[in-house]
């Protein structure tokens, strides 16, 4: 009963979670600044409404299995199983600092690891194939996957909790950041400035550019946060840089999106954001 009670309480926070970080920057990027931003946008083409309900209705499939996942979480800790700790004096800052930071870093390594798997031919139809049938992504891609592929991505999760003394505040840290870094990775616009993947410290940042370059070529470009894996295995497209800049680059005069039919009465500023 309890269990229920926690499952009927995270579900709708999850949703709410999603709806608010997805649905800002979609407000934002696709409704409100259509305009203003639409020179920033990666691929000029805006997806119609039928491929942004598929993207949404696969996400809240995914929120429900997290949800389960997280009451599943929630058991083993109110049994004693995990090395959750809920007095944050039990531990130092110092030591909850470094475990949402290796928490971060551990989750980006599991994401590059689990994420080439799902791209092996045997299994890739199985299942990943959904997430790839957004192909110029919307902020509502972010969740959007096959089930068994919800159960992989969320498996970080119980996965730390069984291996490292993790704050409820820790997690919760975590979640808004891969939620913020998600919802950045499928926007569809590109928010950092010229230069950002060359730049020796900001390179290894990964950019919208580059998840969304995932999502068109598909056998590249597999990494979540940082641009760390696929430097290492070499696995960043060719073209990585070169198309950052040519997003940055385009003008007014260079990009007109199809489905953009309203006059353009003042001349956009040049990208430098
Ligand atoms: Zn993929
Ligand atoms: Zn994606």
């Amino acid at each position: 009963m309890e269990l229920l009670a926690h499952l009927l309480k995270i579900f709708p926070l999850i949703v709410l979670r999603y709806f608010f970080f997805a649905g800002i920057a979609y407000l934002i990027f696709y409704v409100w600044k259509k305009q203003k931003f639409t020179f920033h946008k990666i691929q000029p083409k805006y997806p119609d409404r039928k491929v942004m309900n598929r993207e949404v209705m696969y996400s809240l499939l995914s929120l429900g299995i997290f949800a389960l996942i997280g009451t599943g979480v929630y058991w083993a800790k109110i049994s004693g199983y995990t090395k959750i700790y809920t007095d944050i004096h039990a531990r130092s800052a110092g030591y909850f600092i470094f475990s949402v930071v290796a928490f971060i870093l551990l989750h980006d390594f599991y994401f590059y690891w689990v994420h080439r798997l799902m791209h092996w031919d045997r299994i890739y139809k199985y299942v990943h194939r959904i997430h790839h049938l957004s192909t110029n992504p919307t902020p509502w891609a972010a969740f959007s996957f096959h089930p068994i592929e919800a159960v992989l991505e969320v498996a970080i999760l119980p996965i730390m909790v069984f291996i490292m003394p993790l704050h409820p505040l820790a997690i919760f840290i975590w979640v808004i950041f891969q939620t913020v870094l998600n919802v950045m990775g499928h926007l569809g616009f590109e928010l950092f400035p010229s230069g950002f993947t060359k730049h020796a410290l900001y390179k290894w940042q990964n950019t919208s550019v580059h998840h969304n370059m995932h999502h068109r070529y598909v056998r590249c470009n597999y990494g979540l946060y940082f641009n760390l894996w696929d430097r290492i295995m070499g696995t960043n497209h060719a073209q990585y840089d070169a198309e950052f800049e040519k997003v940055k680059a385009r003008t007014a005069a260079a990009h007109q999106p199809e489905p953009v039919k309203e006059e353009i009465n003042e001349v956009p500023e040049v990208v430098v954001s």
